[in-house]
């Protein structure tokens, strides 16, 4: 979501005249778009910024001004503290208010001084923003932000606040753009994408699986992804919708966080073991090459070895194709926080690196799956090598080939030849591969 924001932000300042500099020296203005969620990212913040005051200066001195902006989550929960603790700041500015961000600048540019907007508005930032101007063949579009669950480590529902959903309109003009400017494929974001009840033309509230069911209607746009969901979530009109859309790829990502049903009450996730699996099976039962992706928290305050096992256990059981695994990390304000933070450093690393470990096996053996099949690719970027192309498989899995025929944003078939724990390759699936199909069969 930070990639979409940072984005729309970029959108919003081309017509007063900035454009995107790779070097931070060139900058007469630099956003840092930040994220709070764990520790070790808001403290990020703070060294990039020590990093940001050497250039201000050196720049000063030349006689060039620049503006130093902090925005997302971090500037959220920061607010003016950030800029006592980092005086560098002129702009503080939370995820919820970006639009104001012109107004801001012209701000500080009439009278020198600092602006800090950290609001809730009542007006959702999007109706002010203009449609994205870019787009590649894969694109990001925002449906839904904020959170309403309240798990007792996160951070979330404090920094992007209250649920919101986009009415079905905007989403599908905007998605409508993103198609004329090149994108084959649209991921629809949210901090609780499947929690989207946003508002259809007759003023109904519509769900995920029926919005996902009016993009699959654009002429162009080839392949339909959403994330992150949450397992209470999922109902029977996202469960249809795997069933009835191609487009809607058969990926899921659903974060568990735990496999011990202790744990879990203790995150008030709001859901067991048991109620995962069969919301996984109900997943599995639209579509046989359902495939699934997580995220997991290890040494959450009262995890023993023995809830741990558990979460070991459940990766087993489902297979994941792909996860990401993170410590526990005490967020200020949230339940968690409060609580003793039992379990000792070295535990936290020792149980982050064995359930990695295992993770790694498990998507390895699910890569190593694929050698022989023939897939759908869809080429986003250059390969590290010369002449190489990178693409993606419906399950997100990073493809290597060589096709010098294809181009950037072509979707082509390819047979899977070899698979690495992170990524596969192949070759493209020719006419005269087909022909042999043909004769074989
Ligand atoms: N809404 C999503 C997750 C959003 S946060 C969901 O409910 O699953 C992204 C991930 O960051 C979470 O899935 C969790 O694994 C991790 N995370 C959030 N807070 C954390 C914390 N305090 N410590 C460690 N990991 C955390
Ligand atoms: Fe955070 Fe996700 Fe829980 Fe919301 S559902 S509080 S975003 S982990």
């Amino acid at each position: 979501m930070n990639v979409y924001d940072a984005a729309r932000m970029t959108d919003m300042l081309a017509p007063l005249g900035y454009a995107p500099t790779g070097d931070a020296a060139e900058a007469d203005l630099v956003v840092l778009n930040t994220c709070h969620i764990r520790e070790k990212a808001a403290e990020k913040v703070f060294s990039d910024l020590g990093r940001l005051r050497l250039i201000k200066d050196e720049r000063s001195k030349n006689g060039k001004r620049t503006v130093v902006a902090v925005a997302g989550c971090v500037a959220q929960a920061q607010g003016e503290k950030l800029i006592e603790r980092a005086p560098v700041v002129d702009v503080v500015v939370g995820p919820q208010v970006y639009h104001r961000l012109p107004e801001m600048l012209a701000r500080i540019e009439r009278q020198a001084g600092r602006a800090i907007d950290t609001s809730f508005p009542e007006i959702p930032k999007f109706d002010y923003l203009p449609a994205p101007t870019t787009a590649g063949p894969s694109a990001f579009l925002s449906i839904q932000e904020g959170c309403d669950k309240f798990c007792a480590y996160c951070v979330v529902p404090y920094t992007r606040g209250a649920e919101y959903s986009r009415p079905v309109a905007d989403i599908v003009s905007e998605a409508r753009g993103l198609v004329d400017q090149g994108a084959r494929e649209i991921t629809l974001l949210g901090q609780n994408v499947n929690a989207y009840h946003g508002e259809d033309e007759g003023g109904r509230a519509s769900s995920l699986g029926r919005l996902l069911e009016r993009l699959a209607a654009i002429d162009g746009l080839e392949r339909l992804r959403y994330t992150t969901s949450h397992p209470r979530d999922v109902d029977d009109s996202l469960v249809e919708a795997h069933r009835d859309i191609p487009a809607l790829m058969p990926l899921v990502h659903l974060p568990v966080q735990s496999g011990s049903d202790r744990m879990l009450s203790a995150m008030n996730r709001g859901h067991t073991r048991a109620e995962y699996l069969a919301t996984i099976d109900r997943l599995r039962s639209a579509r046989d090459d359902m495939a699934f992706a997580s995220d997991f928290i290890v040494g959450h305050p009262g995890e023993t070895e023995e809830d741990f096992q558990d979460t070991l256990s459940l990766v087993d059981a489902v297979g994941f194709v792909h996860s990401y695994a993170f410590k526990f990390s005490p967020r200020p304000g949230t339940p968690a926080a409060a609580l003793p933070d039992s379990v000792t450093a070295e535990e936290k690393s020792d149980r982050l690196s064995r359930l990695l470990k295992h993770l790694a096996a498990v998507q390895s053996e699910q890569n190593h799956r694929m050698i022989g099949r023939v897939v759908p690719v869809l080429l986003d970027r250059p390969g590290r090598q010369d002449g190489q192309l990178l693409g993606r498989s419906p399950w997100m899995q990073p493809v290597h080939l060589r096709a010098p025929d294809a181009r950037m944003g072509d979707m082509i078939t390819v047979r899977i030849t070899a698979a690495g724990p992170l990524s596969l390759s192949g070759t493209p699936f020719t006419a005269p591969d087909i022909e042999a199909l043909r004769h074989s069969a």
